[in-house]
């Protein structure tokens, strides 16, 4: 049990994630803040995350040691290992790294295929996160990845030699898959030995070249029920093969195995956003304070280079509150609801609390409460329900 005066705050651990903006190929659904990679001015990026880095501790002086850090994206695999390690190294140099920091670099199996493994473990990354997205051929051209199920599978295999701590990324609920398919997929997957999962189901964004297909009516997604239908196949599939999830979407073999640096999102810990688009949460005088990068690389060097303090704005009691529980009720840790009444001074409405508890939703033991894997599909609804 974490013991601390604030109810969120880096004492609930403290995260530094680095986003890569740049891939090789933009993705259909992707809707993360990314750019083709033949724009990249590499070096000007790579100083721009330095200097932010430098910033950040100018400011976070009392802050403790960091317990993970996190090179995410984009495709930070095609980061030079010499890039990966500069950054780690200052990291450390500036905050000090926990004894068993966790440091994960995302990758995509082509990058893994071709890179020198070594490189990246002698830059400080111990943890890998692959995005293999599927095991099907067809499948991996709808999504307009640029391997195919050979690759994936020789590149986590590959992995699994150089990091016994690592994880893959599919995709599933894509328009029309049948279950059975995907329930033979996803035994593949789990048959590939990775101790952590993530499963994502396709979510189509309007500004996505999938959300324009879709308004076309070109791409029909899977209904809600169907999908609701393949998240339980996915428990139960996974649970068989000794990878229950300890989050919505998340599963491990193990909780040494668990993604430290996402534990601390849903725990409402302090993490730093270094690169475009990132986001920070950071506590600075008992406040809770949002960086939010510019998206554009140049608009993120320039704001780098024209301001020496954080730009940050102040979260409101409220609206972390609300933040606080629906991160915390993602993760099988649950949440304890004082946190909200500490924040805010009003308590989790008894009678909606009642409500979920009835409708299966809930489990509540004293003052913590934790989703049921029925409550883990509805995850937004409960928090709303409960939220102050
Ligand atoms: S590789 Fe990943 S981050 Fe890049 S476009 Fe595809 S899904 Fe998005």
């Amino acid at each position: 049990m974490i013991s601390t005066a604030l109810p969120f705050g880096p004492a609930y651990g403290f995260g530094l994630y680095i986003h890569w903006p740049f891939c090789t190929k933009i993705c259909p659904y992707c809707d993360f803040n990314v750019y083709a990679a033949k724009d990249r001015d590499n070096d000007a990026l790579v100083k721009a995350l330095s200097d932010d880095l430098a910033r950040h501790a100018r400011t976070l002086e009392s802050h403790p040691r960091l317990s993970s850090i996190y090179f995410g994206g984009g495709t930070p695999s095609l980061m030079a290992p010499k890039d990966i390690a500069g950054l780690i190294q200052q990291a450390e140099t500036l905050f000090g790294l926990e004894r068993d920091t966790e440091v994960t670099l995302e990758a995509n199996p082509n990058d893994v295929l071709s890179a020198d493994l070594s490189a990246w473990s002698d830059a400080g990354i111990t943890r890998l996160s692959i995005g293999i997205q599927s095991l099907d051929d067809e499948a991996l051209s709808f999504l307009g990845r640029d391997h195919d199920a050979v690759g994936a599978q020789r590149a986590v295999e590959r992995v699994a030699r150089h990091f016994p701590n690592h994880s893959i990324d599919l995709i599933y609920a894509r328009p029309g898959q049948p279950p059975e398919d995907w329930e033979k997929e996803l035994s593949a997957a789990l048959g590939l030995g990775a101790p952590h999962l993530s499963l994502y189901e396709l979510t189509i964004a309007e500004r996505t070249a999938f959300g324009k297909r879709a308004k076309r009516g070109e791409l029909i997604p899977m209904p809600d029920d169907d999908q609701a239908d393949l998240y339980e196949l996915t428990q139960q599939v996974a649970e068989a093969h000794g990878l229950p999830a300890y989050e919505v979407s998340n599963h491990a073999r193990a909780p040494e195995m668990y993604s430290r640096h996402n534990l601390t999102y849903w725990r409402g810990g302090d993490w730093i956003g270094l690169g475009p688009g990132a986001h920070g949460r950071l506590t600075l005088d008992g406040q809770r304070l949002v960086t939010h990068a510019p998206l554009r690389p140049g608009d993120y060097r320039t704001a780098v280079s024209s301001t020496d303090g954080l730009a940050g704005e102040k979260l409101s009691p409220l609206d972390n509150a609300r933040e606080l529980l629906a991160l915390g009720l993602r993760s099988d840790e649950g949440f304890d609801t004082t946190r909200l009444q500490k924040l805010t001074g009003i308590p989790v409405p008894a009678d909606a609390m009642s409500g979920m508890k009835e409708a299966g939703l809930l489990k509540q033991d004293g003052r913590h409460i934790t989703l049921t894997r029925e409550g883990r599909l509805l995850a937004d609804r409960v928090a709303a329900e409960l939220s102050p």
